[in-house]
């Protein structure tokens, strides 16, 4: 037994919880932790292990990259960072008229975001009840959870959380509002989706009042939803997209990929970031996105998905499944969440619950029937083990 419990009580800021185990190593779909236990990881880090653990393509993007320019600050231009730019802009659908700003983690798309629709001049923010943006001032201003926000209050101004419904977007939406931002589906409040129908009339209503459509698609983008990103299932055009998790496969990124107009808003020296799109994580982005696609796994989200929508459905505990692709939320008919993550990592599994009714599966995008059926068993047993102890 390591005494790392101690180390972690003693010397990390006391901001998170106790964490359950030390994780040392990984592979495939699996880790380990310091005692030996093997688990298998249907978290991903939080949709962040695109292709798993030391996935061969990442491993050498990564060591050939920091071999050959780790770093060279925003005064210099880099073939990764070039490429990178053009693969979003192409995956995203932004094409031609689109831009990308790069930094390093989602709070930092968010807030590149902000400073975007700062440029309209207009002073009012909308964002949902109940959203997840991130933990820094202003991406935190936009999260629809009071209790995340209050304890650092006064937070920006005119940021307001409206309720998740059309009726409710249609009375505050007006010509002083500059963006809406919206998850396509709310991952941290327990992958909820979104009212059928609900992202194609922001955007109609959005456009009419000249006001910018954002999407935060930090959790569902990399083709974990089904679709590169997740909006690309309703048929329509936001003015930017925010992204990070799942592009770097687990080497910080984020990035501000902006449609048409919006695309100018931004002007020299307005924004920056000394990391931002430097050669080493634009590099593993690169890796991870041409991986998802030589192998086909934005299909084998959406396959996989429904393979494990299928067996989830109607095992104890289970009142309804979210989500779409490799994205799921597992709504429970009692408050046991916490429960159940205790029960599954006793039985050698990872997965998460974001409240005390939800579970969240973001497995890796490799996994493919023997995961599936690992999962299967293992997620009964912990289900089956929570519901008796209650
Ligand atoms: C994780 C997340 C963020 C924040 O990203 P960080 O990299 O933790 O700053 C913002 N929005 C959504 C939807 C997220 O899932």
């Amino acid at each position: 037994m390591s005494d790392w419990k101690d180390d972690y009580a003693n010397h990390i800021m006391k901001s998170a919880a106790l964490p359950s185990a030390e994780l040392v190593r990984g592979e495939g779909c699996y880790v380990w932790d310091s005692d030996g236990n093997k688990y298998l990881d249907f978290l991903a880090g939080i949709a962040v292990n695109s292709l798993g653990h030391a996935h061969p393509v990442l491993v050498d993007a990564v060591s050939r990259q920091v071999a050959t320019l780790a770093h060279v600050s925003n005064y210099f231009a880099t073939p990764p960072q070039l490429e990178l730019a053009e693969r979003l802009l192409r995956i995203t659908g932004a094409g031609a008229g689109g831009r990308v700003f790069f930094g390093n983690s989602g709070a930092e798309a968010i807030e590149a975001a902000i400073k975007l629709a700062r440029r309209t001049n207009r002073p009012r923010i909308l964002s949902l009840q109940n959203s997840f943006h991130g933990r820094t001032m202003g991406s935190l201003s936009l999260t629809g959870k009071s209790a995340l926000r209050e304890p650092f209050e006064p937070l920006l101004p005119n940021v307001e959380h409206i309720d998740s419904t059309i009726a409710a977007l249609e009375a505050a939406i007006g010509q002083d509002v500059a963006a809406l931002v919206i998850e396509p589906i709310k991952g941290e409040a327990g992958v909820v989706d979104l009212p059928e129908g609900y992202l194609e009339a922001a955007r109609d209503i959005t456009r009419e009042h000249g006001v910018l459509l954002i999407l935060d698609e930090i959790q569902t983008g990399a083709g974990r939803t089904g679709s590169w990103f997740a909006f690309q299932q309703h048929g329509i055009v936001p003015d930017a997209i925010a992204v990070a998790k799942g592009i770097g496969g687990g080497v910080p990124i984020g990035a501000l990929v902006t449609f048409g107009a919006a695309s100018d808003l931004l002007t020299a020296g307005q924004h920056g970031s000394t990391f931002g799109g430097n050669p080493l994580a634009t590099a593993a982005a690169n890796a991870v996105l041409g991986e998802i696609e030589r192998a086909g796994l934005i299909e084998n989200a959406r396959l996989r998905g429904e393979q494990l929508r299928a067996a989830i459905a109607g095992l104890p505990l289970v009142a309804e499944v979210r989500g779409r692709g490799l994205l799921i939320g597992v709504g429970l008919d009692k408050p046991v969440g916490p429960a159940v993550v205790a029960a599954a990592m006793s039985v050698g599994l990872i997965v998460n619950a974001p409240n005390d009714t939800s579970i969240r599966l973001a497995p890796p995008l490799i996994i493919g029937d023997a995961e599936v059926a690992e999962f299967v068993t293992k997620f009964t047993t912990a289900l089956t083990q929570a519901s008796e102890a209650k």
